[in-house]
């Protein structure tokens, strides 16, 4: 169909959350774009498979409802956005024990906590720390000194070495796929204003309703599917497919992974990656009644986290049914599948007993190994990358966004999608003048 002599003012490849918001920002601006997705759908990191009548996510993933900028491209009445439970189940010394909405209500905590999980002065901390992130911009809170998660909680926030271990560590080990905590505080004070401020949801019928929500706007013809770009031919701006095929446009947008962008334009820092493993079980009944999310707060066994999805949005499992995933933090390449399978139930059945976890069907396994650009300090120094290729040659209008170029996240691979159109629309009429 398309070939070189078809001429786009932008070509955008990848259709995950940072290449659609480019679109999108680039339509409303009057822009027309061809985005061209290695894989049989949009979303990237952010889809949901069905299976056998249940919602897989691959990998789990919650959406912040405050998310600045989700917040300014996306109807979330449409998604029909189903929310957790605040705070966490935490399995400690063979009892589940519950954490009461730490964020919203931090001296609500109940005293078991204060006895049990934590003493008793961390509730002012968690109470503290909520208030400062909350009156604190979040530009603001970008430009603070970046140190690892462990240093600020243990140091400058002076939380003991048990909230950390039994709450800290699994939670936001979780959320930045690293239970050392050596990730950027940057990000965990972002991360811990949007849950202050917002509620941490899932859209009705699985993450990937996000993307496709974006590039509904766009038309189909406008999306090539099973199209993956093999290099770019900067000198004459150019793609080239694997297929052969070849499209010119007048800008181009690298809109992939970190070290996907870094194989194309080899300028682009490639990241180091943070893996993760999900593992997907069905079950007859839940092993807990709640949307909550479970947490390892011992550290024994490989599960970090766990959720009952269907609890969370019914919708995620057939009727009477419900769907477990479970999270395996880290590398876990080497272990075969049965082993993998064999030593998460294991775990498992001693949190929610043998007959009970006999119950559960394994669905599927999803071995990510780079579900996250590895954001360790001082990589978020700036903030933001440059969406601009600097060239030295005037001809060449090469763009590149993604969360690599913004913070690990939804929010940032959204953010870093406008600003690579917004840079494109300042250079394409700066062009025409
Ligand atoms: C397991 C997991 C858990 C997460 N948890 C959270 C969470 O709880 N909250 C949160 O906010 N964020 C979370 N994230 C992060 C969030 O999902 C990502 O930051 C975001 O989706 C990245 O979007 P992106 O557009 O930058 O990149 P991607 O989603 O990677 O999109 C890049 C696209 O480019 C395509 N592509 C690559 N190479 C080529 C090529 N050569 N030719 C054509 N197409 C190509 C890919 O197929 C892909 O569709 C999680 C991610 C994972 C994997």
């Amino acid at each position: 169909m398309d070939s070189a002599h078809t001429q786009y003012d932008t070509i955008i490849i990848g259709a995950g959350l940072a290449g659609l918001n480019c679109a999108a920002n680039l339509k409303e601006r009057g822009f027309s774009s061809l985005i061209l997705e290695a894989q049989d759908d949009v979303g990237g990191r952010a889809r949901t498979d069905s299976v056998d009548g249940y919602r897989l996510d691959r990998g789990f993933q919650v959406f912040l409802t405050a998310y600045p900028e989700a917040a300014r491209r996306l109807d979330y009445r449409q998604l029909d956005l189903q929310a957790f439970v605040s705070g966490a189940l935490i399995r400690v010394a063979g009892r589940f024990l519950r954490l009461t909405d730490p964020f919203r209500e931090p001296l609500s905590l109940l005293p078991m906590l204060a006895s049990e999980v934590a003493p008793l002065s961390d509730k002012l901390k968690v109470a503290y720390l909520r208030q400062r992130v909350m009156s604190t911009p979040t530009q603001e809170l970008f430009k603070h000194p970046d140190k690892s998660i462990e240093s600020l909680l243990l140091g400058d926030c002076g939380f003991s070495e048990t909230i950390v271990e039994r709450f800290f560590r699994p939670f936001f080990g979780g959320i930045t796929l690293d239970k050392t905590l050596s990730g950027s505080s940057r990000m965990f004070e972002f991360v811990y204003k949007m849950m202050a401020e917002g509620s941490v949801a899932i859209p009705k019928y699985g993450m990937g309703q996000i993307a496709a929500q974006i590039a509904a706007k766009k038309d189909p013809a406008e999306i090539r599917l099973n199209t993956k770009v093999k290099a770019i031919d900067r000198a004459n701006m150019q793609v080239e497919l694997e297929s052969g095929e070849v499209f010119k446009a007048r800008s181009i947008v690298v809109a992939t992974d970190g070290p996907e962008a870094h194989r194309l334009l080899p300028e682009v820092e490639k990241p180091a990656s943070r893996q993760t493993t999900c593992l997907y079980f069905s079950a007859p009944r839940p092993p807990i009644d709640d949307a909550i999310l479970v947490l390892n707060g011992d550290g024994d066994g490989p599960v970090n986290n766990l959720a009952v999805l269907s609890n969370v949005s019914p919708a995620y499992a057939p009727p009477g049914m419900s769907l477990i995933s479970l999270t395996v933090l880290g590398e876990t390449g080497p272990i075969e599948e049965p082993r993998l399978i064999e030593s998460v139930l294991k775990q498992m059945a001693h949190w929610f007993g043998e007959e009970q976890v006999g119950e559960w069907r394994h669905l599927k396994t999803y071995r990510l190994h780079h579900a996250l650009p590895d954001q360790t300090p001082p990589w978020l120094e700036p903030p933001t990358r440059s969406v601009r290729l600097a060239s030295d040659n005037a001809r060449q209008s090469i763009y590149v966004c993604g969360d690599h170029r913004d913070n690990a996240s939804i929010n940032g691979a959204l953010a870093s999608g406008r600003r690579a159109a917004l840079a494109i629309c300042e250079d394409l009429k700066l062009a025409m003048v």
